[in-house]
């Protein structure tokens, strides 16, 4: 407003660099001193009145001077984290990020391209990136991709291409109302939400998602309830499209027989799709990556590196062996987009393989995240979480008042505290109390869920901070509080009072 009256132009560079130079090396001192005390803070605690109050201040109109805009962060964001890059943060199902990974989120900014395409650096990148991640799954460099928001997105555009190529219409046209019979899909009753989110986005509708039971030991898919669903809809006039494969299941790390699976495909005539947002990366860890042979097989495949590579959110990914169908999918013309062989237009818009038109440069994270660390390392450090979860596993079964849940596959150990004297009901509200206090302790971040119908507490090793020490203090902590909640009473008359 001021340089509006007095007809001055403006910009959003600031008046004084130097300033900005100071507070930004400050920046990066308070950062790096923030990552290297993790270990020492809780991880997480519950935001006072006062902090929360801030977040319902109204639209700032007049300018502040950045250094106090730096100050409300280092107050009021900084320490109220979600947790994720601590230690002992187990919870869901999410990385930690890395030092590497933050300093490319602000060279991406100050780069600031849009990666929707053209010729400049960051799409070469962007290809380079798809290309690495393409070789760790064993696909060939003939098939495509292109880089998500995370495994939601992931998913949904590789539904989006199967759908499309088995639907008997041209459903860039036509609606799905065009096709000569509904299609279905398949998925084990482990496979995760974000398949039913997609089918329903897609059009097809949540139920064009046949839920097939999974071994109740191994959690995997069972192969035979397959086939026969397969069948019965054949001989219904439903149009058996694709099969999911869970490779890592949320639950217990469950990965669904991808060799057989892709035989099965391949005999019917059905897209193989792998949701591996979870297990696909296991590719990578010498000692485990036998887990998901097979994998090397599908049609498509979605993977998160925001969860076992580390790289700060957002950063999925999804491969297409068949490039063809891929860009068939998505690629558009439009005349304010033609393409050049010369000049900053490129020769093909990287948006051809992405329901995005501006892009995010989220390759420069997954390029310095990989180039730093190396895939080697990034392998071990998946090992290491892996059998970790082994320690864990070993600590619960030589214990008493501790009980495994689910059979330990991979990374995720589903337990929980237990007594002969409780009914299941109480064993429920026992674990239930126990997560929450570790959570509001800042001791430790496990969630819960349900296998087989009993409720437990879940924890995911999906840390490269995580020490077999943090593990020991959770089993003790664990039953500390355990026979601390018992020993209130509350839980005894909870049996008498609530339903
Ligand atoms: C995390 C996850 C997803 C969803 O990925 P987002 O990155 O959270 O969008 C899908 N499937 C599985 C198996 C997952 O673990």
């Amino acid at each position: 407003m001021a340089g509006d009256q007095k007809g001055l132009e403006e910009t959003l560079d600031p008046e004084d660099w130097e300033t900005m130079r100071r507070l930004s090396y400050r920046i990066v001192d308070d950062a790096i001193e923030h990552l290297r005390s993790v270990r020492d803070r809780p991880v997480w605690q519950q935001m006072p009145a006062e902090v929360l109050d801030g977040y319902q201040e109204g639209v700032p109109e007049a300018p502040e001077p950045l250094e106090k805009t730096y100050d409300l962060i280092t107050k009021n964001l900084l320490p109220y984290s979600l947790g994720n890059i601590h230690p002992r943060y187990w919870m869901w199902y999410m990385g930690s990020g890395s030092y590497a990974g933050a300093l490319a989120e602000f060279l991406a900014a100050i780069d600031g391209s849009n990666v929707g395409g053209g010729n400049m650096a960051a799409s070469e990148m962007d290809r380079q990136v798809v290309g690495w991640l393409k070789e760790m799954m064993g696909f060939p460099t003939s098939a495509s991709g292109t880089l998500v928001s995370g495994g939601t997105m992931a998913n949904l555009i590789a539904l989006n291409v199967a759908r499309n190529a088995n639907a008997g219409v041209d459903l860039r046209r036509e609606s799905i109302s065009s096709m000569p019979q509904p299609q279905r899909f398949y998925a084990s009753d482990q496979a995760h939400s974000c398949h039913g989110k997609a089918l329903g986005v897609l059009g097809l509708g949540e139920n064009a998602l046949q839920k097939i039971r999974s071994d109740s030991r191994t959690c995997r898919i069972d192969l035979s309830a397959l086939a026969t669903a397969v069948s019965e809809d054949r001989s219904n006039g439903v149009m058996p499209a694709c099969v999911i494969a869970t490779a890592g299941s949320v639950n217990s790390g469950a990965i669904d027989d991808l060799t057989a699976i892709a035989e099965f495909c391949e005999r019917e005539g059905l897209w193989f799709h792998i949701d591996g947002c979870i297990g696909a990366l296991v590719r990578i860890a010498p000692r485990n990556r036998h887990l998901v042979e097979g994998l090397e097989r599908a049609d498509s495949v979605a993977l998160d590196p925001h969860k076992w590579l580390h790289v700060p959110f957002e950063a999925g990914c999804v491969i297409i062996r068949d490039a063809e169908l891929h860009r068939r999918t998505f690629s558009v013309t439009a005349e304010y987009l033609e393409e050049f062989e010369r000049g900053i237009a490129p020769k093909e818009y990287l948006h051809a393989y992405n329901i995005q038109t501006s892009r995010g440069f989220r390759a420069l994270k997954v390029w310095m995240t990989l180039r730093h660390y190396g895939v080697e390392k990034l392998g071990r450090l998946i090992d290491q979480n892996i059998s970790q979860a082994a320690y864990l596993r070993d600590m619960i079964v030589a214990s008493n008042d501790l009980e495994l849940m689910a059979p330990v596959l991979l990374n995720i150990v589903c337990f929980r505290f237990r007594t002969d004297n409780h009914s299941e009901d109480e064993l429920r509200h026992i674990n239930t109390e126990i997560m929450l206090r570790l959570q509001e302790k800042g001791i430790a971040a496990p969630s819960d869920t349900t296998i087989a119908g009993r409720h437990c507490l879940r924890v995911a090793i999906v840390n490269h901070r995580t020490r077999k020490d943090d593990l020991d203090l959770l089993v003790a902590e664990v039953r500390r509080i355990g026979t601390e909640i018992i020993a209130e009473g509350a839980i005894d008359q909870l049996e008498k009072g609530t339903p």
